[in-house]
């Protein structure tokens, strides 16, 4: 590899590297102590020159957070001096809540909102979907498993309402899809 090659490799690793870091702290509007990457609907960055592609999955069909998203992504990267910045969406495969990293679910916990338990809808190679039984809800705030569904709906419709029997608090339920 030429010098000069290997120079132009680095420097959209650092851009790619550094579109990622700006992605990070652009939150989700409706739980706004997580970043779209921590709700793993970043399918894609790609540099080019000084433009960036992102590609986002949204993540429930017909959640209207999904172009507050596009839109908060696009002027994110550009305020970081992106130039010109493309936002696409790709639907498939359609996201789940299993997407949801590890550090989302913690900071969801934190936030007070119980994470999507790992039930949502999974596939083998045959025929019939394999839908593995909801584990109960547990407590975010003092960890219980003692817990009971107010209503199937909470502040949005992604979220369910739901009251803990140890501590009395109400929390919301991050619904798995
Ligand atoms: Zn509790």
């Amino acid at each position: 590899m030429s010098a000069v090659l290997a120079k132009a490799n680095a420097d959209a690793e650092s851009a790619t590297a550094r579109a990622w870091a700006v992605l990070e702290q652009v939150p989700d509007p409706e739980v706004p102590v997580v970043s779209v990457c921590d709700l793993g609907i970043v399918r894609d960055v790609a540099v080019q020159g000084q433009g960036v592609a992102v590609v986002l999955t949204p993540t429930y069909s017909g959640c209207p957070a999904t172009e507050v998203i596009a839109q908060s992504v696009h002027d994110a990267l550009a305020g970081a001096g992106f130039d010109p910045v493309t936002v696409s969406t790709r639907r498939a495969p359609a996201w789940t809540t299993d997407w949801i990293s590890d550090a989302g679910r913690r900071k969801l916990r934190a936030y007070g909102i119980a994470p999507p338990s790992g039930n949502a809808a999974v596939h083998d190679d045959g025929p019939r979907p394999i839908r593995i039984h909801a584990r109960g809800v547990d407590c975010p705030r003092c960890g219980s498993s003692q817990t009971e569904k107010l209503s199937a709906f909470g502040s949005t419709a992604c979220k369910a309402l739901y009251r803990c029997l140890a501590c009395r608090e109400p929390f919301e339920y991050f619904k798995p899809i």
